[in-house]
């Protein structure tokens, strides 16, 4: 029989930074002025080369306002050139062709701004994410980019159903969670990573460590209920032993799970623990 193909080696690219107020990131918060990422994660697998997320467009690498216009004051946009997702693949030593498969956490700009540079993909999306992107309720239409829907209807994709967890590959190496109620179809990722330990990433379905801690939201999600059901899922997940929760928005789980560079190796060595990872 053949070896059990898995997950090789993960990236967290150098991301552009956008400055919130805090009570964008979680209810009941506000009047502190917080730079978040905007993160794009390169996941090389033995079946090949898969992005989650895709940060922001290429066209406003070194000049947020040509893709982003007034939001890029409005949401203080930081995008140096050398961030750019095609040049950061290039740099690990691969080209943009190299990556099969795309993994969208949902359809707000700040994800979806490299998708025109892999219309060859195919793609994995929460189901009724994309027509909602399309027909969106005003709580939240404000975070789509048309540029960027044109970009995704290049791509074909299959959609993940609200409360199913999709092993990508069948190896349990890679699993798309569903974790709906920011949007109608968000998605988070779970890595099981080279040396055993787990690394789940939250996407938008929490902002913050609060967030998960004690559920608690963020005013534009679309669906209390489910998002709370799904902040209640991430707790749930962390509790698994090896599991290390990565929200992909919060600055200091960024700062602090990148703090050995961009190459994440191990979830079970990110926050300093060495425990209960399987022999
Ligand atoms: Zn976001």
């Amino acid at each position: 029989m053949a070896a059990t193909k898995t997950v090789r080696r993960v990236w967290a690219l150098d991301a552009p930074e956008l400055t919130v107020d805090c009570g964008i990131l979680l209810l009941g918060s506000g009047g502190v002025q917080e730079t978040i990422p905007s993160p794009t994660f390169l996941i090389e697998h033995d079946e090949g080369l898969l992005v989650f997320d895709s940060g922001l467009a290429t066209t406003g690498a070194g000049d947020p306002a040509a893709a982003y216009g007034e939001m890029a004051a409005a949401f203080r946009i930081e995008f140096p050139e050398e961030y750019r997702l095609d040049r950061q693949v290039e740099a690990i030593g691969y080209t943009t062709r190299d990556v099969r498969r795309v993994v969208l956490s949902h359809m707000h700009f700040d994800h979806t701004g490299g998708l025109d540079l892999f219309p060859h993909a195919q793609g994995f999306i929460g189901a009724g994410e994309l027509r909602y992107a399309k027909m969106p309720s005003n709580l939240d239409a404000a975070f789509f980019r048309e540029e960027d829907i044109a970009a995704a209807q290049k791509i074909v994709w299959n959609e993940v159903p609200a409360g199913y967890d999709h092993d990508l590959f069948g190896d349990g190496s890679v699993t798309l969670l569903s974790l709906h109620g920011h949007t109608p179809g968000t998605l988070g990722l779970k890595l099981r990573m080279p040396d055993e330990s787990t690394l789940v990433l939250t996407s938008d379905a929490a902002h913050k460590r609060d967030s998960v801690d004690l559920t608690i939201g963020m005013p534009f999600d679309v669906d209390r209920p489910n998002k709370n059901n799904s902040l209640q899922k991430i707790k749930l997940l962390a509790t698994q032993p090896g599991t290390t929760v990565w929200i992909s928005h919060d600055p200091s789980d960024w700062s602090e799970l990148r703090a050995a560079g961009s190459e994440i190796t191990s979830a079970a060595t990110l926050r300093g623990t060495t425990e209960a990872v399987p022999a």
